[in-house]
């Protein structure tokens, strides 16, 4: 088990509606200094990739983004959620529907704050049905700029967003994979390597 599986396994509490709660260390109350190690495992598994803009969605993706940024050195930028429909030209726009709320959201990046020459790493906290991040593709792609990696704390296996996002040919990297889990006994299933290796061929 790597460092984010074991603290899920402490801390993290199964849920019904295939929701897992974090707060303890990520959504609420944050472990600086696991989001330091997570800051540090996206730099070893992107750099390289001339990475210069991070892009995440608020709320609870902007730490994790925070701590990333310090490795590569970047600005980091994050998407906002605004219920409002007069949107401004300088906006760029894209609709996300909350896995957690159930509701729609527009989320807006000022046009000022990415451009045709950043090379974008996309940080977001969870990977369920993969809306958030069609949503941020989208704005990245809307922008003229290009998405250069695409890091996941938790990416929920068992929901289809990681296989949507991978066939579609971003490189997708989530530091724990959760292939299933029990909100009656707590049980929590990680993919490990080998199954990771199978699902690429299979
Ligand atoms: P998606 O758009 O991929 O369906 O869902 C991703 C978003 O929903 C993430 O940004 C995250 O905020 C939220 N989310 C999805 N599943 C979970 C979960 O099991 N636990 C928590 N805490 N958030 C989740």
């Amino acid at each position: 088990m790597n460092f984010l599986e074991e603290k899920i396994c402490k801390e993290g509490v199964v849920r019904a509606g295939n929701v897992l709660k974090v707060d303890a260390f990520l959504n609420h109350r944050l472990d600086m200094e696991l989001l330091d190690q997570m800051g540090e495992e996206f730099f070893r598994r992107f750099q390289g990739k001339g990475i210069n803009k991070i892009l995440t969605i608020e709320a609870s993706g902007i730490a994790i983004a925070c701590a990333t940024a310090r490795f590569f050195r970047v600005p980091v930028v994050f998407a906002k959620k605004s219920k409002s429909i007069n949107l401004d030209a300088d906006l760029l726009v894209a609709e996300v529907e909350s896995f957690t709320h159930k509701t729609k959201n527009q989320v807006v990046v000022s046009k000022k704050f990415l451009s045709a020459d950043d090379k974008v790493l996309i940080i977001d906290d969870f990977l369920a049905n993969g809306c958030a991040l069609q949503g941020l593709i989208s704005i990245v792609k809307a922008s003229g700029g290009s998405v250069a990696g695409i890091g996941i704390a938790i990416e929920k296996g068992f929901q289809v967003g990681g296989k949507t996002i991978r066939n579609l040919g971003y490189p997708l990297e989530s530091l724990a994979i959760v292939d299933g889990m029990d909100a009656e006994t707590g049980e929590i299933v990680f993919r490990t390597q080998e199954d990771e290796k199978n699902e690429v061929v299979g």
